[in-house]
């Protein structure tokens, strides 16, 4: 089955690999550039931040605390060193899913540690249209009380799930129609399942919304009648939910 353990500690290491990687470089233009030296102070004050923000980040997820003065730039850190520490990894012989997931879990992490919660109706859970039984004929991406709970497809469980808590749920075809489903709904919360690659771009690109990912899992492989862990799904919308 396709899915990747979640390590959290993978990406922390690359998040110091990463700071490190940075005053590298500017040790090294310290001594080629005329202008090195400032690049050289100015690299050391965002490392030493930035190395601040990292032991901020270590402690909140030893002690489940977050001092809300750090919530923002720790967020802002992880987000803006993920490209750094994704190539770092790879380099390094990571699997890019590997890293992907390492990110989500620190990023769900710190999402539930800040323990914000909604009102059902303003809970979205959103799901890739492969969760879809390939051969249904019914148009769930339109509508998903047009699926007709057949049991084929874990949508017939999540439909149970919805009627049980409340919550919405859509199902896109891709980046573009659930950005369009988030700003018809304009939930307070997203739970978004998808793959690795999906819920780390989407994390990125929806940073005004509190999103948690739940990767998908690929019993035939990606994109292809793709199903979702009902108890990890149940357990983080009672996380959220009020
Ligand atoms: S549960 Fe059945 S009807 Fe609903 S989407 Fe899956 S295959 Fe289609």
């Amino acid at each position: 089955m396709t899915q990747t353990n979640e390590n959290p500690k993978l990406f922390i290491v690359l998040l110091i690999v990463s700071l490190g990687s940075f005053l590298l470089l500017a040790v090294v233009l310290s001594f080629v550039s005329q202008f090195g030296t400032f690049v050289l102070i100015g690299t050391l004050g965002i490392v030493t931040f930035g190395g601040i923000l990292l032991l901020g980040l270590l402690l909140a997820l030893k002690q489940h605390q977050l001092v809300p003065f750090f919530e923002k730039p720790i967020s802002l850190m992880i987000l803006m060193l993920y490209p750094v520490a994704l190539k770092i990894g790879t380099l390094g012989g990571k699997e890019k899913d590997e890293i992907r997931a390492s990110f989500i879990s620190i990023h769900n992490r710190l999402a539930k540690i800040r323990k914000i919660t909604a009102d059902p109706d303003k809970i979205l859970v959103l799901l890739p249209h492969c969760l879809q039984w390939s051969d249904c004929p019914h148009k769930v991406t339109t509508a998903v009380t047009n699926c007709k709970e057949c049991g084929r497809c874990t949508l017939t469980d999540l439909l149970a799930l919805q009627r049980q808590y409340g919550f919405h749920i859509s199902v896109a075809t891709g980046g573009t129609l659930a950005r369009r489903k988030i700003q018809e709904l304009r939930p307070k919360i997203v739970i978004a399942v998808a793959c690795e690659r999906d819920l780390a771009s989407g994390i990125q690109d929806v940073q005004q919304i509190h999103v948690l990912g739940v990767t998908s899992e690929r019993p035939f492989g990606p994109c292809f009648n793709t199903s979702v862990d009902l108890e990890e799904l149940e357990q983080t919308v009672l996380h959220v939910i009020r």
